[in-house]
């Protein structure tokens, strides 16, 4: 009865569907012991100075927070060399690619992202009644010249995963900087470094796309706390554009999208680089351990640079995700993503990891 009354975009729409929580997975198999490594979270937790910092918050939170965010702003400001004119920050960095739709993108425009690739895009283009022109993958990776080809007069949008969720696929400094050069003014490029922090120092040629902020106004990156800083529940996010863009996403915000916790941590966590280095070896150390198992094991999978791996397990995926979660073990099946014979694990600690290879293997033996 209410679906007719619903906006047309809002109709179609598929909600996004996150990785099982722990508790349910408690409730409907009864099992205990439980590991996920289905939402790409940071094993070790947050820093503990951030964990600090938001307890020394907590007598604060009859208080609205700060929301312009001056202090984390500054932060940010500082260590990126940008201006807090050009920080927008958000509820989480998906935040951020609603606010991006939500000023800019109406259902004449257009907005191109890649197969394969993350779901939020999708989302937040049908809320706003827009046409989602989806460019198909190369590898499971982008096709920048397909991308390229489907740009016209109506694009608005353009995203772009660097690396990829759920493939973890990334395009290197060379590529991605002659598609961002080619983009005309009208379509704003944005390049969603979610795991910017796991992949920045590989030996590869990935991009710090921050300081072409300056030479591309049309383009729009985002960075988040989520992942490497491991703060996840509190959802803390943020883009850096133009001052112009940051304006009218400043528009349309929620006044108090950031909460006093989440700010107060974020700030501190930007502090500590032990943590984070240490968060990024951990996973380094990870990644070795499942490519090297997947190999043993003859699976192929697909190199990533985040905090996550694809790996293909050569028949429906589905039963074999099931069959985990009996062992105790969470993963994310990717078939809403095109992709039916995969499994995206989260890299865990060197026990997870191992207890993930031991359900695995003895699943696909079953
Ligand atoms: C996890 C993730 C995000 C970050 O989400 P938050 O809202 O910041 O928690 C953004 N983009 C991609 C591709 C992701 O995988």
């Amino acid at each position: 009865m209410f679906t007719e009354l619903a906006a047309p975009g809002v109709r179609r729409l598929q909600p996004y569907i996150p990785g099982k929580p722990i508790a349910e997975l408690q409730r409907e198999y009864g099992v205990s012991g439980i590991i996920k490594l289905a939402s790409n979270e940071n094993p070790l937790g947050p820093a503990p100075c951030a964990l600090e910092a938001a307890r020394a918050a907590l007598p604060e939170l009859a208080r609205y927070p700060d929301g312009a965010g001056f202090e984390l702003k500054q932060a940010l400001s500082r260590k990126h060399g940008v201006t807090p004119e050009q920080i927008t920050l958000g509820n989480g960095s998906n935040d951020i690619l609603e606010l991006l739709t939500r000023a800019f993108v109406t259902p004449e425009h257009e907005v191109i992202f890649s197969e394969h690739s993350f779901a939020v895009y999708p989302i937040v283009t049908q809320a706003v009644g827009a046409t989602a022109r989806v460019a198909p993958a190369r590898d499971f990776g982008h096709d920048l010249d397909a991308m390229r080809g489907l740009i016209g007069d109506r694009t608005r949008v353009i995203f772009i995963a660097n690396p990829n969720n759920p493939t973890g696929t990334w395009l290197d400094r060379e590529s991605l900087e002659a598609f961002v050069r080619a983009v005309p003014r009208h379509a704003l490029v944005v390049i969603d470094e979610a795991y910017y922090e796991y992949a920045i120092d590989s030996e590869t040629r990935y991009p710090d796309t921050l300081p072409w902020v300056a030479r591309y106004a049309n383009l729009v990156t985002t960075r988040t706390f989520s992942k490497a800083y491991g703060l996840a529940g509190l959802r803390v996010g943020y883009g850096v554009s133009h001052p112009e863009v940051a304006d009218l996403l400043n528009r349309v915000r929620q006044p108090f999208n950031v909460n006093s916790l989440a700010q107060a941590a974020a700030l501190a966590a930007l502090e500590d680089r032990e943590h984070l280095a240490r968060s990024v070896a951990l996973n380094r150390a990870g990644m070795a351990q499942l490519t090297q198992a997947f190999t043993r094991l003859r699976l192929s999978f697909i190199p990533s640079l985040a905090n996550f791996i694809s790996v293909d397990v050569e028949r429906p995926a589905q039963p074999v995700y099931e069959g985990l979660l009996r062992e105790g073990v969470i993963v994310r099946p990717v078939a809403n993503y095109g992709m039916p014979r995969h499994l995206r694990v989260t890299i865990g600690t060197h026990e997870e990891n191992a207890r993930f290879l031991g359900a695995l293997e003895k699943v696909l033996e079953e």
